[in-house]
């Protein structure tokens, strides 16, 4: 991890702008979702990638029904016997 040279201030909602150069070179538009992570005393921000609520799996993540499966677990999922 290595310093950006951008310090900015926390606005009394706990909001802080992203400068544009950051947000351009990391490809994060508006609307854009963003997971905060916490290692130690780091804030990490990263762009919000879904995982299978399943597996945890990143790879082929569809949504369904307000929830997230990977193509694997579709796959698996269409191999169990329906009950008659
Ligand atoms: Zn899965």
């Amino acid at each position: 991890m290595k310093p950006a040279g951008v310090v900015r201030k926390v606005d009394q909602l706990g909001r802080i702008v992203l400068p544009k150069s950051l947000r351009k070179r990391y490809q994060m538009n508006e609307g854009d979702p963003v997971e905060i992570l916490v290692q130690g005393d780091h804030i990490i921000l990263e762009r919000y990638r879904p995982k299978c609520v399943f597996c945890g799996s990143m790879e082929e993540v569809s949504e369904f029904k307000e929830r997230y499966i990977c193509g694997q677990c579709v796959t698996e999922m269409n191999l169990i016997p329906k009950n008659a």
